[in-house]
């Protein structure tokens, strides 16, 4: 079945030719037992590298099953390996971190099969370690070793077996059990077994060779074969994915110091890329604060406005629709309020800030209000105000001169952390509604006529139940206005108008609110106001009424902003992103830093690229001898590449699995870890499958590159170099 005719094998080294054998001619067929012994030198492993495929030859031919091989190509004599030859070495060549169960399952793996158990414990009974087969190959001796690379070619299942002095490194009572096994195992195949052991190995010889010089000095028949010579090829099938994938993940945690160097790199790498990547967002956030909006006060960074593309209503329908949307903190119906810079002073202290839309349930200093003239202030800890003159704020009384009114207590103290010169007031709801009537007359331009004369002066519109719909009652400082100081029953022409509308009421003056019947008629104090027009309050509503038609929607995270952006986008209404809308002075000096920085986050992301590469590269690189092993078993490049890439693909996946976990507990508290809690604030969804996505590529690159190399070189050599 094996037939050489004239074959010859030179080595190239240096310019200088040598001789591995010359002029071979041999025929070897199956159920043979063949025997080689010979000088160190003489050219035995050349011959079997030969017969094996492992080596190519240069001169002669060579047969198998009658078909020449002197053309054939590396791929060629894979298939040719595959389907005849399984290799016993003198130093084992098997997978030392797996167990023996796991080295002979291998053997099966690779050649496509499945559902091998039985046939692996079987091989494992036949070789004598039932005892051994969960234990790692290299806690075994010598001598069982042997014994698993007898398996593993039994488990290969091909018709020749060749062994190169399989006992070369054993005592001599292991060689002699091992020479037996191989023996036993030899039937119906060729074996062909090179070593020293002549006497022990002579009772199973069928043929012995003797080689000297690279030539074959002698070739005795001893027993005579009458054998089919037809062969049974082995059955080639690829490794099926299922146990590509089984392979990468025994392999992913199979060295511990390698399982555990990997993680330390994919971690680096993902901690690296997550910490860069949000110092330039915080950064970028940090600087907002110190930007404006020309038309808005409040220029909170979670805070989206809206309005509807036609300009109409917001109504409660609306209202539901964007409940639903998730990632909302809180949604400021009327916004009037939002934009209103509220300041309050005594003779002492002046305040102003915007009105915080906060529900406080707590203080940190002085207590919660009880009373409607009493508010809180929202303020960083480190506020000057809130540090130095903490305590007279808590204890003096506040006038606000808009409104006129002048017993506001602040009560209470609420730290928080977004600007340290701004503070904030929460207000109680009645106090809340008169600063909303404020705000609604200067958002909408109001103005009156008084028998049909424009009044350009001042005035408040103030609403009441105590006067009918469709009634008013002026103050005395307005009574000039009308003809012949006579205002009643005169018409009072009230119109209002903002961006989005404009309204018009006609009510009749019923009386003139003076000194003496100002408790009496509308039970107020007299002064309070400037120039007063009480209206009722159904009428005010429609005059400048609780029709919304622009809202504040304040996202949870500022990482949401997009998407949350996007939803309201999509329900059709106008959105205004707050932090979009931002100017900030030095806006040229910010974009050249802005790019410095990606710069320097591009290098140092690069330089631990290549870090990375190289450690990983040095990691890989200890594991050659395994990747040879595959390919001995017939493994073809493709198939390092994947098992090798499913293993990186898992590593990477299971260590940002980690990654993740341990993220998302610090952000549930459940493990305090305040400065990552800071950073993964600002990464969204999209930024941790970006640094995700890099991990793969990496893994994938790796992957290519590594099994490009290891296929560089010939198995004889890469198994050369290890020894
Ligand atoms: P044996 O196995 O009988 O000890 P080898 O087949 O290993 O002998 O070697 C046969 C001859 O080929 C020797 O002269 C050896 O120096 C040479 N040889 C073997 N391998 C190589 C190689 N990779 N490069 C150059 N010469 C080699
Ligand atoms: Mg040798």
């Amino acid at each position: 079945m094996i037939k050489l005719k004239n074959v010859s094998k030179y080595y190239y080294k240096d310019g200088v030719i040598a001789a591995g054998f010359t002029k071979v001619n041999l025929e070897l067929n199956l159920g043979e037992f063949v025997v080689i012994t010979g000088e160190s030198g003489s050219g035995k492993s050349t011959l079997l590298n030969v017969i094996s495929g492992l080596d190519t030859y240069e001169d002669g031919e060579m047969y198998i099953n009658g078909k020449e091989t002197s053309h054939y190509t590396e791929e060629d004599y894979l298939l040719y390996r595959r389907k005849y030859v399984s290799n016993i070495f003198q130093n084992f060549n098997l997978v030392n971190s797996y167990t023996v169960y796991e080295n002979i399952e291998l053997a099966m793996l690779m050649n496509g099969k499945t559902h091998v158990k039985k046939d692996v414990l079987a091989i494992i009974d036949k070789i004598g370690l039932k005892k051994y087969r969960h234990t790692v190959v290299s806690k075994l001796s010598g001598g069982q070793k042997q014994r698993v690379a007898i398996g593993r070619a039994l488990a290969n299942d091909t018709p020749i077996i060749v062994a190169d002095e399989p006992t070369g490194s054993l005592d001599s009572k292991s060689s002699s059990a091992i020479l037996k096994l191989l023996h036993d195992i030899s039937a119906e195949k060729l074996v062909i077994v090179v070593t020293h052991n002549k006497k022990e190995i002579e009772q199973y010889a069928t043929r012995l060779i003797k080689m000297n010089d690279g030539k074959i000095l002698e070739n005795r028949l001893i027993t005579p074969i009458n054998l089919d010579n037809k062969i049974k090829e082995n059955k080639i099938k690829d490794i099926t994915l299922k146990n590509k994938i089984r392979l990468s993940i025994r392999n992913a945690f199979n060295i511990p110091i390698k399982f555990i160097l990997m993680l330390a790199i994919y971690l680096l790498i993902t901690i690296t890329l997550i910490i860069n990547y949000s110092s330039i967002k915080m950064a970028e956030y940090e600087e907002l604060n110190y930007a404006y909006n020309n038309y808005f006060t409040n220029t909170d960074n979670l805070r989206i406005i809206i309005k509807k593309s036609d300009d109409r209503q917001i109504l409660s329908d609306d209202f539901q629709k964007i409940e639903q949307i998730s990632h909302i903190a809180s949604i400021t119906k009327n916004d009037f309020l939002t934009d209103i810079n509220l300041n309050i002073h005594n003779d002492n202290i002046y305040l102003d800030g915007l009105i915080a839309k906060e529900k406080i349930v707590q203080v940190d200093k002085g207590r919660l209000p009880t009373n409607d003239n009493e508010i809180v202030i929202l303020g960083h800890p480190d506020n000057w105000y809130l540090s130095e003159l903490e305590s007279d704020i808590l204890a003096q009384n506040f006038r606000n001169d808009e409104m006129n009114i002048d017993n506001i207590k602040v009560v209470g103290i609420v730290y928080t952390y977004d600007n340290l010169y701004n503070v904030r007031f929460v207000l109680a709801n009645n106090l809340e509604e008169i600063f909303l009537n404020y705000a609604k007359t200067i958002y909408n331009d109001t103005k009156i006529k008084l028998d049909k004369t424009t009044l350009y002066t001042d005035f408040s519109i103030i609403p009441t139940s105590l006067i009918n719909k469709g009634e008013v009652v002026i103050g005395d400082s307005l009574r000039g206005y009308c003809p012949n100081l006579n205002c009643i029953n005169n018409i009072i022409q009230i119109n209002t108008s903002n961006i989005y509308e404009e309204r018009e009421s006609k009510l009749t003056i019923k009386n003139i609110l003076t000194k003496e019947n100002a408790q009496q008629l509308l039970n107020i104090e007299y002064g309070n106001y400037y120039n007063p027009i009480f209206i009722n309050t159904s009428d005010y509503n429609e005059l400048l009424g609780n029709d919304i038609y622009q809202s504040s929607i304040y996202v949870d995270e500022i990482k949401n902003l997009d998407e949350v952006n996007k939803n309201l986008e999509d329900l059709g209404y106008e959105t205004l992103v707050m932090r979009k809308s931002l100017f900030n002075e030095a806006e040229t000096v910010k974009q050249i830093t802005n790019i410095l920085k990606l710069i320097i986050s591009i290098i140092l992301i690069i330089t631990l690229f290549f870090i990375s590469y190289f450690i990983m590269k040095i990691i890989y690189k200890a594991r050659n001898s395994y990747y040879t092993t595959i390919r001995t078993l017939g493994g073809t490049k493709k198939n390092c590449v994947s098992i090798l890439m499913g293993e990186l693909l898992f590593l990477a996946s299971f260590t940002y699995l980690l990654f993740v976990i341990f993220t998302s507990l610090v952000n549930k508290d459940i493990i305090s870890y305040p400065y990552l809690k800071n950073i993964i604030h600002y990464i969204n969804i999209a930024d941790y499958l970006l640094v995700y996505l890099i991990l793969l590529l990496l893994s994938i690159l790796m992957a290519y590159r590594y099994g490009r190399k290891i296929f560089q070189k010939s198995i004889i050599k890469t198994y050369g170099e290890r020894l």
